[in-house]
């Protein structure tokens, strides 16, 4: 299955939906507020959300999927003049989740009937009964309330849980399913990251000229993630011992996301650590997966935000499993909020703005192929042109 989202299609999918009412705004780029200015006063709290056309540098392909742009909704809850920001990516792998249904969504949270934002567990817990599923919005609201709460309380929030900002790990960037040329080209770009993640899946061919040509140009470490690609266990362990001669990290996701019970069987003769990322959604699944999976990949659009998150950590560190954190095409914004997690994680993937043109914020930063936290309150983010 390939899906091609094209700039036709967002744009009459907004354009409907801007007529329905849903849209609070017209999507025509990031607000010009300045997000630390208090203007004081209204202490209820006010949410407001739109979509954002986010376009990529190159066509991005990964097994399944080909994209060239990706609608986000950016999201902001406002309390006493300080307003927090949340984004909520939606990649077409998020099966059921679209641009309307998270608007839909959205459009029903009511945060108004909450005191303050310091009730953060409450509210969470509110929207996520609010209706299941929506783990895409139900992260953006999550976010944009992590970041107000920050920025009212006037710290970095890795900082309000206690983590520690030099344990931060490299951060890989990735390389999508594309011609010799591009994969070498796409290689080159990737100059200022440390480590390489290649998206593999496809045949033996195909897979094995990726990694050779990412090889050819570059002696630095490589993550492999097959995103469900791979259907035989005996063909995928034989991938894996293949991998593992030339230098790879670990594999992500070599099965379909139900295959427990193959995949354990992989995992137990692997050379390599397997990190769950599609078999790996909310906190609720970690149990199933000790003994089948080395470690899991969180991402902030699967799990429904920072709050489970942080859950995840905590139960994934009492079965030892590793721990990963992912991304998607997002802002800063996201990569951001996702960044405030990193000093806990073995592994992480958070290249996401990196790998658009028209990124609305700055934030977390990649030096020297190492993610680096600000000391900027909440998820340590400002809007460009603000
Ligand atoms: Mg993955």
């Amino acid at each position: 299955m390939t899906m091609d989202l094209t700039r036709r299609k967002f744009l009459k999918t907004s354009t409907v939906l801007a007529a329905s009412g849903v849209v609070a705004g017209p999507f025509t780029g990031c607000t010009t507020k300045n997000i630390n200015t208090k203007t004081g006063g209204d202490k209820t709290l006010k949410f407001t959300f739109r979509p954002y056309e986010l376009q990529t540098k190159h066509q991005f392909t990964i097994s399944g999927y080909t994209r060239t742009v990706q609608t986000s909704i950016l999201t902001e809850i406002t309390y006493d003049g300080i307003t927090g920001y949340g984004e909520a990516p939606l990649p077409p792998y998020m099966e059921g989740q679209t641009t309307e249904s998270a608007l839909a969504f959205m459009s029903r949270v009511n945060l108004g009937q909450f005191g303050n934002p310091f009730e953060m567990d409450d509210i969470l817990t509110y929207v996520d009964g609010v209706e299941e599923g929506n783990t895409c919005a139900k992260a953006g609201i999550d976010i944009a309330l992590h970041d107000l709460f920050g920025k009212l309380t006037g710290q970095p929030l890795y900082q309000i849980w206690g983590y520690t900002k030099s344990k931060t790990p490299f951060t890989t960037v990735t390389i999508g399913i594309d011609s010799e040329e591009v994969v070498r080209q796409k290689t080159d770009e990737a100059a200022p990251f440390k480590r390489i993640k290649v998206k593999l899946g496809m045949d033996e061919a195909t897979d094995k000229m990726l990694i050779t040509t990412v090889r050819s140009v570059t002696d630095k470490p490589i993550t492999v993630d097959a995103n469900q690609g791979w259907k035989d266990k005996h063909y995928a362990l034989d991938m894996i011992h293949w991998l593992n001669e030339r230098g790879i990290v670990f594999i992500e996701q070599p099965l379909p996301k139900y295959n427990l019970d193959d995949m354990a069987w992989i995992t137990e003769r692997s050379p390599l650590p397997t990190l769950a990322d599609e078999s790996c959604q909310r906190l609720t699944d970690i149990p199933r997966l000790k003994g089948v999976f080395s470690g899991i990949n969180i991402k902030l659009l699967k799990c429904t935000g920072l709050r489970e998150a942080n859950r995840m950590i905590s139960m994934a560190e009492a079965f030892d499993m590793k721990l990963m954190i992912g991304s998607t095409l997002e802002t800063s914004c996201g990569v951001s909020a996702a960044a405030q997690l990193t000093p806990k994680m073995d592994y992480a993937d958070l290249d996401g703005n990196f790998l658009i043109s028209n990124d609305c914020f700055t934030g977390m930063k990649v030096v020297d192929g190492k993610i680096t936290l600000n000391d900027e309150p909440g998820i340590g983010i400002k809007l460009i042109n603000s």
